[in-house]
């Protein structure tokens, strides 16, 4: 999420439940063939299951020589959190509690917040290639208080890539115009204009923008946005496997100084209720209604950024000057005036830094930030 540092608001925290986990669950999948020439998986499949009497289950991703990332997307009526993942090997390579504690954010699959979570692995370049074999993903299922399910139903898909090439990809959205948003003028060739400079952001790390767009009766005060909803399902189940999916609207439930919001980091490529990045036009308008440079130049990075969440970007730093992203090469400040000094430019900023009527531009990514990106599933 991007906000306007001019009226800083602080991001809701994230309730956590505890106790650590068991082993449990199924193990079938079925595999099912990509029959798509759009995007280049090596594999998807889905298989349904229930949590255990301890509210566990688990995922197994069998990787095929020649994979180089995975990505575990689990949907049910409750809320799943990511536990622990173990490799081929048996070696136990990612554990929710050392990243609940930790300062540094990796993924928010640990967090139970939605109906659709998404987890991609690897993330970072140090987290080194992915091993042909068995991957054991375990995951909990909790409801709205934070309980654990036990029998819950829970759909777990699976997408494995095969593209090698960590230096360049191709990542496909499709740009979907609310209900009435692609009657305006103004706003299409102000979202056109803005799409240029996105392309030429991403550009920077080898991330190729390829963009089309859409229409939809969405609702454009995307009140979606916090829970998810069937109607965005309903879009999301038309895109081209792989593609994500930018929502263009108003506002985010009339929040004024919104930008945007991305679904998850990660967010899924797999269609749900929760597929979606939104970006609220009449923020980057302003109270005027209309588009100047500097708006469009601010929209273009929003669309960048919360598409940057979207492929696992963290912000650098969060406002509260004492959390960090997990890369190596993008500056540990503490406080305001240091981060703003060091990473006042970088694209995962989480405010803009505004003057009056004129914002800077954010446009930076460092190599680590773009080595996430050229991992995530949804790049090619
Ligand atoms: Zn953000």
């Amino acid at each position: 999420m991007k906000h306007s540092l001019l009226w800083l608001v602080l991001l809701p925290g994230c309730d956590i439940f505890t106790v650590p986990a068991t082993d449990a669950g199924t193990d079938d999948t079925g595999t099912t063939p990509p029959g798509t020439t759009v995007y280049d998986a090596l594999s998807f499949s889905e298989e349904e299951l229930r949590s255990d009497g301890d509210g566990r289950y688990v995922v197994k991703v069998d990787v095929p020589a020649g994979a180089t990332s995975f990505q575990v997307t689990s949907t049910s009526p409750q809320l799943p959190a990511l536990e622990s993942v173990t490799d081929p090997d048996g070696n136990e390579i990612l554990d929710w509690q050392d990243l609940i504690q930790s300062p540094r954010s990796l993924t928010n699959a640990i967090y139970p917040q939605r109906t659709d979570v998404a987890f991609n692995w690897p993330i970072r370049e140090v987290d080194g290639a992915l091993k042909p074999g068995k991957y054991k993903v375990e995951w909990a299922l909790v409801d709205d208080s934070f309980n654990y399910v036990a029998d819950g139903k829970v759909t777990a898909s699976t997408v494995i890539k095969r593209d090698p090439d960590f230096s360049q990809g191709e990542v496909h959205v499709r740009i979907v115009y609310a209900e009435g948003i692609d009657q305006l003028p103004k706003v299409t060739n102000a979202v056109e204009a803005a799409v240029e400079h996105w392309r030429e952001v991403w550009g920077s790390v080898g991330v190729t923008l390829v963009e089309r767009y859409d229409t939809s009766d969405l609702d454009a005060s995307l009140d979606f946005t916090w829970s998810g909803d069937p109607s965005v399902k309903k879009i999301a189940d038309t895109k081209e496997p792989g593609e994500l999916q930018l929502i263009v609207g108003e506002t985010v439930r009339g929040e004024q100084y919104i930008y945007g919001v991305s679904a998850g980091i990660p967010g899924t490529i797999e269609p749900t209720k929760n597929t979606f990045v939104v970006l609220a036009w009449t923020t980057h308008a302003g109270p005027d209604g209309n588009f100047s440079d500097n708006d469009i130049m601010v929209m273009g990075e929003t669309m960048a950024h919360e598409t940057g969440h979207y492929m696992g970007l963290f912000h650098p730093v969060e406002g509260t000057w004492n959390n960090w992203d997990a890369l190596d090469d993008t500056v540990e400040c503490n406080g305001q005036l240091q981060c703003n000094r060091d990473l006042g430019e970088n694209l995962m900023y989480p405010y803009s830094l505004c003057g009056g009527s004129t914002c800077r531009s954010q446009y930076i990514l460092t190599d680590d930030q773009g080595g996430v990106f050229q991992r995530a599933v949804g790049s090619l």
